[in-house]
């Protein structure tokens, strides 16, 4: 009746330190990919940050996530919201079978790079065979979503209520499926030197009888 799930973008070197821990505490990730992007040190500056963020290379990608699940995020992680529609395809479509070809099973999710999403975006990624596709607005709640093609997560994992929200989870007795799910980016963990407190937060969620340890597809189950 309870499921815990996870959802990281963008495919980052700090992804393989994510990785380990999710395995460590039996939980297991989204891990949202782009596929036109996973080149080995290569990445972007951030100003904000002043740190140097690199991509996983595609030759890892495989072995790396083995037992978690792979999800697009678009070729090269385009604002969907303002490409025409040849490359709207191309950003969906093209980064669906790349990632299907890397890895050698059916893509079925996704999430929205810079959680941008219209109705147009919807119905393409809809013709491209994708069940549900992430948001990047929270809804601080555990309700499966009405529309799996505009799902809000719970939240972020920097929220200041994540450890709040934890224990209404743990708490909680439903009388219908409930769903705690959160995303981020594995590199904020590095960028706000804050990754004993996520540990803190797998090592409280991991291990119960009542709670299904699952990713967003087997969650939905599709
Ligand atoms: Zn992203």
């Amino acid at each position: 009746m309870k499921a815990l799930t996870f959802s990281y973008d963008d495919g980052v070197t700090q992804d393989r330190h994510l990785v380990e821990i999710f395995n460590r505490y039996g939980l297991h990730g989204t891990f949202n990919l782009n596929s036109g992007l996973l080149k080995e040190g290569e990445g972007w500056f951030d100003v904000e940050w002043q740190r140097r963020i690199t991509h996983v290379d595609s030759s890892e990608v495989k072995a790396l996530y083995r037992g978690h699940e792979i999800a697009v995020h678009s070729k090269t992680h385009a604002n969907l919201g303002t490409v025409d529609d040849i490359h709207l395809h191309e950003e969906i479509f093209d980064d669906k079978a790349a990632l299907e070809a890397l890895l050698g099973y059916e893509i079925v999710g996704m999430a929205y790079p810079y959680g941008t999403v219209d109705d147009r975006v919807v119905a393409m990624v809809r013709d491209a065979g994708i069940k549900y596709a992430r948001r990047t607005d929270p809804s601080h709640n555990f309700e499966f979503p009405a529309e799996p093609l505009l799902w809000h997560h719970t939240c972020h994992h920097a929220v200041d209520n994540l450890f709040d929200h934890a224990k209404a989870f743990l708490d909680l007795e439903p009388d219908k499926p409930q769903i705690f799910s959160i995303w981020g980016h594995s590199y904020e963990f590095d960028v706000r030197g804050d990754w004993d407190r996520f540990e803190r937060f797998c090592e409280m969620m991991a291990g119960r009888d009542d709670i299904a340890y699952v990713t967003n597809r087997e969650a939905l189950h599709v």
